[in-house]
């Protein structure tokens, strides 16, 4: 059983390669058990997918500054969201 440390060193590792491996299944299992991991695994995904649209080149990705825009973005849509409670903003979507 993978710790949640181990399974975050990993989780993107785990998100490159899409193959069903010993290892990857053990990740998966950790994250159907620990909404922890999955949440972390998710913001990573996310925050990597902000990576491919920030166009970075090389392979010289700096996730502390993708991280910080992410955070940015969580924050916007946040208030966006307290902005916008009324019920007729929420059907338009
Ligand atoms: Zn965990």
């Amino acid at each position: 059983m993978l710790s949640c440390k181990q399974v975050a060193s990993l989780a993107s590792q785990y998100l490159d390669k899409d193959t069903s491996t010993p290892l990857n299944w053990q990740i998966r299992l950790h994250l159907l058990m620990c909404a922890n991991c999955r949440r972390f695994v998710r913001h990573l995904k996310i925050t990597r997918t902000l990576a491919k649209n920030i166009e970075l080149t090389d392979n010289a990705i700096d996730t502390e500054t993708i991280w910080k825009h992410l955070q940015e973005k969580i924050q916007q849509e946040k208030s966006k969201n307290e902005n916008n409670h009324s019920p007729e903003n929420k059907s338009q979507e």
